[in-house]
């Protein structure tokens, strides 16, 4: 994202931003910067730090303190002894969640702080953070606030002279890593279940991204979570993260990014100490229009599906696959809407893309506002094409027959399936991958239960049982 400009089929977002007068001034003063490790904002032991810059204009706003290996060892120290010894995951759980829900509450409040710092730090259009990523991030952290206190085990009447139960005990001290995509909704989808669950967490931003995350360590101060319980770190993957997906003190891993980083994830988990992982990964999802269903509709949701968030998005349904019948027609009206997006700076009201990472149209994964038409005749064959990707997190359908529509589901190899739709969501709506877009779900119960061991306590009873 920092990287220098060079190539000029690279730079058309940005040039547009200079003939518009120059990027607006940020609305927004940048308070926090340190690491945030035991409810305290405190120099990185080393005392290195790094910048992070404006994408519209690639000057640094600021310099953020840089974990390293010693810092993340104190953040873990922290988190350990807060679960260990701490009150957070001994107090009720509906205490729990009433600070919870007053997190939630916080982040509303400080909406317009949050969503400039955001779009300062990442680029993404301020409509867009204040609309979606904060009131989404406030959703999904109530959810898991409403969960707090309702997390049980089960009996087990077992056969012979024995009765069972489990318990549902947090699964403990998580290390967590996210991408820059989107900075403040990665964070609360990580640190939410996970707090509900009272497990304590170290969660490491992306180098790109890291000033939300830092402010939302300060918002988690102002509610009560105890010290130790949420520990922020700004650095770099190489360093930071690599040195708590290895940490031999963290019992489990979230980790959002790339498929190839994932895997360097795992690998060190099951290198050091077996810790559990969840990888939330990259994709190559598919879009199926049948010739059946209004083509202008079609074209919105297309339209959409590759292109939110300038097209930096897992989800991104970057395949459109368009029937033989109408797919010269489709061609011709999602070049003319895609000509119509508006580009620029994005403080700006009604900017749809803000400035952009360089292209990645080499690689796999694009992670860029580029959609592939593909022209497909039968079922049969779109099910096959669709499928044939090492990716599988979601795809979409659009057709007006409910039977195509429910085969097509069933058949496609993705965490996740819309029909007549794309990006559908809320916080009970599990998201994950199938084959190399992931292990395990986030959102929903199921992401609940990735944060929580399941233990079977058996007892004896003195009599034989009455039935
Ligand atoms: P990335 O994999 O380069 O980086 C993600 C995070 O991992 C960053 O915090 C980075 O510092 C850290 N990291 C890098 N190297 C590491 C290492 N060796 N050990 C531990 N941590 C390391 O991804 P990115 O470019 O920031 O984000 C884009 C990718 O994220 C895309 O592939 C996208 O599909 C994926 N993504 C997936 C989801 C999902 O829910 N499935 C959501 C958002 C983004």
């Amino acid at each position: 994202m920092a990287s220098p400009i060079s190539d000029d089929s690279e730079t058309w977002a940005w040039k547009l931003v200079m003939e518009d007068g120059g990027p607006i001034k940020a609305p927004v003063t940048v308070k926090y910067t340190k690491l945030f490790i035991n409810g305290e904002f405190v120099d990185s032991v080393s005392g290195k730090t790094f910048e992070t810059f404006d994408p519209r204009t690639e000057e640094t706003i600021t310099s953020v303190s840089e974990a390293t290996s010693e810092d993340v060892d104190l953040a873990v120290k922290a988190a350990r002894a807060a679960f260990d010894h701490g009150p957070w995951p001994r107090m009720s759980g509906q205490e729990r969640g009433r600070i919870l829900h007053k997190y939630a509450d916080l982040l509303l409040q400080h909406l317009d702080e949050i969503a400039a710092l955001e779009t300062w730090d990442s680029g993404k259009p301020l409509d867009m953070v204040k609309m979606g990523d904060v009131p989404t991030s406030a959703n999904i952290m109530r959810y898991y606030a409403g969960y707090a206190d309702k997390i049980h085990g089960l009996t087990l009447k077992m056969s012979g002279q024995y009765q069972g139960y489990t318990l549902h005990e947090p699964i403990g001290v998580c290390g967590q890593i996210i991408p820059w995509n989107y900075p403040l909704l990665m964070f609360f989808s990580k640190i939410s279940p996970a707090l509900a669950c009272g497990c304590t967490v170290v969660i490491k931003s992306a180098e790109q991204t890291p000033l939300t995350a830092l402010y939302c360590a300060h918002l988690s101060r102002e509610v009560g979570i105890p010290p130790g319980v949420l520990n922020v770190l700004s650095g770099f993957g190489e360093t930071t993260g690599a040195t708590i997906s290895k940490h031999m003190d963290i019992d489990k891993i979230a980790f959002t990014g790339s498929t190839e980083v994932g895997r360097l994830v795992m690998e060190a988990a099951g290198r050091s100490n077996l810790k559990d992982v969840t990888l939330e990964l990259g994709g190559k999802s598919p879009l199926i229009i049948m010739d059946d269903f209004d083509i202008d509709e079609a074209i919105n949701i297309a339209h959409r599906a590759a292109y939110v968030n300038m097209g930096q998005i897992c989800m991104a349904g970057s395949r459109v696959f368009v029937q033989e019948t109408v797919y010269d027609e489709f061609v011709k009206k999602i070049i003319k809407r895609v000509q119509k997006q508006v580009v620029g700076d994005p403080f700006k009201e009604g900017v749809q893309h803000g400035p952009q990472d360089n292209m990645r149209i080499a690689q796999e994964e694009i992670f860029g506002p580029i959609m592939s038409i593909l022209k497909f005749k039968t079922i049969e064959e779109v099910i096959e094409r669709g499928n044939k990707t090492i990716y599988g997190l979601v795809a979409g359908v659009l057709t007006n027959n409910i039977n195509t529509a429910n085969r097509i589901a069933r058949s496609l190899r993705a965490g996740r399936v819309w029909i007549n739709s794309f990006y559908a969501s809320s916080p009970d709506c599990p998201l994950g991958g199938y084959k190399m877009s992931g292990i395990g779900r986030e959102l929903g119960l199921k992401g609940l239960e990735s944060y929580l061991q399941v233990k079977c306590v058996i007892t004896p009873l003195q009599e034989s049982p009455w039935l």
